[in-house]
């Protein structure tokens, strides 16, 4: 992630089929003819990597998976290697998003060596953190976004983060139509940088941090004009090509 642009990642979750993707993957590649100035990444489930990589090898856009092991090979099954990723030209990888961690208790610590291992590999992670409803109306949301921070720079120093992203997620507003509002959003990004320069200060200037939870083609204009926003991580409006192109148009 050396350009300067923003970036719009679709996060098809456990949506799609080899006919739908490929309405998708095309209906994205003309929308982004007219808009050199956005970079674009698609995350899909792992058995359409191939697909991403045959239809998206010779383009701009970028594509990657929603997951990872933390481990580089073994007994582990059903889990899948960064390596692998690797194999059909992944170079982005979703880490930590809370529909994972939440079903799976996922540990701040296991999220932190996923990072890693994505890192040693040359795949750009995509750090998510955030809080829930509880914890914003406790008024507790930095201390808790703070600490899914404060184990990565721990356990592995804050150069973990350069060149990484890190999408801004508040769980109340993943998949709920109600996003943060772009004060909420530019507060949490500026806490996020903010915490990462503590640790690490050239880290923290190559970072791009995202917001992602609830992005739709109306609320995306004021989101992505906002300093403090390096782009947006999109779940449903990712799976309408004509919202998902508008979103993109958002990016000034
Ligand atoms: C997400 O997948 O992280 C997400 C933000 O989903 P949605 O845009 O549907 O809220």
């Amino acid at each position: 992630t050396t350009s300067s642009n923003k970036i719009v990642v679709a996060n098809w979750k456990m949506h799609g089929s080899l006919a739908l993707n490929q309405a998708l993957i095309t209906g994205y590649l003309h929308g982004l003819q007219s808009l050199p100035q956005t970079d674009v990444v698609v995350c899909v489930p792992y058995p359409y990597l191939p697909q991403a990589q045959s239809l998206l090898s010779s383009t701009r856009l970028g594509w990657g998976a929603q997951n990872l092991a933390k481990y580089e090979q073994g007994a582990y099954t059903g889990e899948v290697g960064a390596s692998m990723l690797q194999d059909f030209g992944a170079r982005y990888v979703i880490i930590g998003h809370s529909e994972r961690s939440t079903a799976y208790c996922e540990s701040d610590e296991n999220i932190a060596e996923k990072m890693m291992v994505a890192k040693r590999h040359g795949l750009t992670p995509i750090l998510c953190v955030g809080e829930t409803l509880l914890e914003r109306e406790a008024g507790v949301m930095e201390r808790v976004v703070g600490k899914q921070l404060e184990t990565i720079i721990r356990l592995f120093g804050g150069e973990a983060f350069a060149g990484a992203i890190v999408s801004y997620e508040p769980i109340w507003a993943i998949g709920t139509g109600l996003a943060a509002t772009a004060e909420q959003a530019v507060a949490m990004h500026q806490f996020i940088r903010d915490t990462v320069a503590s640790a690490d200060k050239s880290a923290s200037a190559s970072l791009k941090i995202l917001y992602g939870g609830s992005v739709n083609p109306q609320n995306a204009v004021q989101l992505l004009n906002q300093k403090e926003i390096d782009g947006a991580l999109v779940g449903r409006c990712s799976l309408d090509v004509e919202q998902f192109i508008k979103i993109c148009q958002a990016v000034p």
